[in-house]
């Protein structure tokens, strides 16, 4: 069991270019296991690797979002929407890499998505309300695309400023105890 660091807005890995899954294997095993860990840890509806510093086009959505009872959450590899639509619905959401921010959303209220399971196999999942805003926002991240680009200035500069608060409270004094001085100073 592997509970791994979440990074967090504005990290700029979240921007960084994903890449498709080539290799069914042990690794992406170990990934997938490590993320579910994660999102358990977290009590997060869903999760992508890029949050934990991977670049590998892989996410997850919980077991019971997703409309399955078991616990396993669902895995999705190299997804792809392949239709959205039927409307559009807002709804607040949060993310595990903006802890304590949550904002309305305006999205396309239905989505189907087409991926591949943990073992390569090709799958269809369809959904509208919470499933289908998960499925969305989860593929956002394996495109960059994250809460704070979703919202309008005066909230894009609210979701900024929490941040910082956050990273200045949560961060380790990583600086102090450091041999090299501090720049500028
Ligand atoms: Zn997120």
């Amino acid at each position: 069991m592997a509970v791994l660091d979440v990074v967090k807005y504005p990290d700029p890995r979240l921007r960084e270019e994903t890449r498709p899954v080539e290799a069914f294997d042990d690794a992406l095993a170990t990934l997938v296991r490590d993320l579910t860990d994660t999102m358990f840890a977290l009590e997060g509806a869903g999760i992508a690797a890029i949050q934990v510093g991977r670049f590998e086009r892989v996410f997850l959505i919980e077991a019971r979002v997703a409309g399955r009872g078991d616990d396993a959450p669902v895995v999705f590899v190299n997804p792809e929407i392949v239709e959205s639509g039927r409307g559009v619905s807002i709804g607040e959401e949060g993310c595990l890499s903006f802890p304590g921010v949550f904002v309305e959303v305006k999205r396309p209220k239905w989505v189907k998505v087409r991926a591949q399971d943990q073992h390569g196999q090709y799958f269809e999942i369809e959904g509208d309300g919470l499933l289908g805003r998960a499925l969305q926002h989860e593929y956002d991240h394996l495109t960059g695309r994250l809460l704070v680009d979703m919202v309008g200035m005066v909230k894009k500069e609210m979701i900024k400023r929490k941040m910082k608060r956050w990273h200045s409270e949560h961060d380790a004094d990583d600086d102090m105890g450091d041999d090299v001085a501090p720049v500028g100073v």
